[in-house]
């Protein structure tokens, strides 16, 4: 497997993970499609039960495409361990069904993704799983929330929509030495912009359905951290099966080859939009980490090296308003998701939120004038030539 140990992110995002030189001598991983892998002889056959060291069995339990895909993503993570899913969400209800037992209890901040809320919420409390949802960034209700059966922590940063984000230090001195396993979905920063490893959370989540695939075109999922909880969460990703297939595993590690251009391109049009978007006279409220005008902008310069595509705005507190904007635009599809080439602009309130009373979604701060948009890597001019003939 290529890695250099000083290599600099983007020749670890073009070469790590993958063979120096692979049996067809081709530059590119192979695509190696294929549900099993066979014996060559009954040699083969006797060694099984020593184990299955230096071979492939079934593609459930891992492929070629996979691992190399898994290589590349732990160097640039700085992880010892990666666990490659079908999904965010399967590598999500994997990881928290991997590590948690009948009787535990779980902390989760309310701005996290809501599928995961509903998974803690909902599912785990059926395996008699408690769970305790506290206010993102409210250090002091993290800390109450305790119990002495505290399994696990989990959390994003930065959120959606608000892009909230957590101090990891301030929350790593309250769980250092407690024994609760400390995990962040960081699908938002990305291993580009933010390193949650190194201050000491024990395991990494990312949706790889957004920036690391990066093209809008794949679902995938990834788990990083030490080998020794990473091999407990693949031992079960054994059993519970949302495993990745080659043909997606070869677009990620292809998507990956111009991450760090990508992730230098999205920093930039989206602190270029959120600016344009704080001085238009249409626009009332813009959240973007990187203006001083968040409530976190001071945590987020300290802990990240930018602040992503994510720009969430208010226009008129009007729902036929918002989606008149959107219908306006011509560069800037509409529809959800995030993290990919094209810029995608979307309306919670009616996209993601529908199926909630009004009253319950505006309990969660979903008003009717707000909209999310993910700035992919187009020219900033052209998106904010877009935006600006849209507000009228
Ligand atoms: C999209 C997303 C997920 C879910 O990932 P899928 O790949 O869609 O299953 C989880 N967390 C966050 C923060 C996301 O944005």
């Amino acid at each position: 497997m290529k890695k250099g140990k000083n290599w600099g992110f983007s020749t670890n995002s073009v070469h790590a993970g993958e063979i120096r030189y692979n049996e067809y001598g081709a530059i590119t991983t192979p695509i190696v499609q294929t549900s099993t892998f066979i014996f060559k002889n009954i040699e083969e056959i006797k060694k099984l039960p020593k184990g299955m060291t230096g071979r492939y069995e079934y593609g459930r339990y891992g492929h070629p495409t996979q691992v190399a895909a898994e290589g590349k993503l732990a160097i640039l993570e700085g992880a010892e361990g990666a666990v490659l899913f079908s999904s965010g969400m399967s590598a999500i209800t994997t990881t928290l069904f991997s590590l948690l037992k009948a009787g535990d209890h779980i902390i989760i901040t309310d701005d996290a993704y809501k599928r995961t809320l509903d998974f803690c919420k909902t599912c785990l409390g059926r395996f008699n799983i408690g769970c305790t949802v506290v206010k993102m960034c409210d250090y002091d209700a993290i800390k109450k929330a305790i119990k002495p059966n505290t399994r696990i922590f989990f959390s994003e940063s930065p959120t959606n929509p608000y892009l909230n984000i957590m101090d990891l230090e301030r929350l790593m001195r309250i769980f250092k030495g407690t024994g609760i396993l400390v995990i962040s979905d960081s699908t938002f920063a990305t291993p580009y912009n933010q390193r949650p490893l190194e201050y000491g959370i024990d395991l990494v989540i990312h949706s790889a359905t957004k920036y690391l695939g990066g093209h809008n075109d794949i679902l995938s999922g990834v788990v990083l951290g030490r080998k020794k909880l990473t091999n407990v969460v693949r031992e079960y990703l054994k059993i519970t099966g949302g495993c990745i297939d080659p043909h997606p595993s070869y677009l990620l590690i292809r998507g990956l080859k111009t991450f760090e251009l990508r992730m230098q391109r999205h920093n930039e049009n989206g602190q270029k939009i959120a600016e344009f978007l704080e001085n238009h006279p249409k626009v009332q409220r813009v959240y973007y980490p990187g203006l001083p005008s968040h409530p976190h902008y001071k945590v987020a310069k300290k802990q990240m090296k930018g602040f992503g595509g994510v720009v969430t705005f208010e226009v008129k507190n009007d729902v036929s308003y918002a989606l008149k904007f959107m219908s306006r635009l011509k560069v800037i599809n509409i529809g959800p998701s995030l993290g990919g080439v094209e810029s995608l602009i979307t309306h919670p309130a009616t996209i993601s939120y529908y199926a909630i009373s009004k009253k319950e979604r505006l309990a969660l701060g979903i008003k009717d004038g707000l909209i999310r948009l993910a700035v992919g890597v187009e020219n900033a001019k052209d998106l904010i030539a877009d935006l600006d003939q849209a507000l009228v």
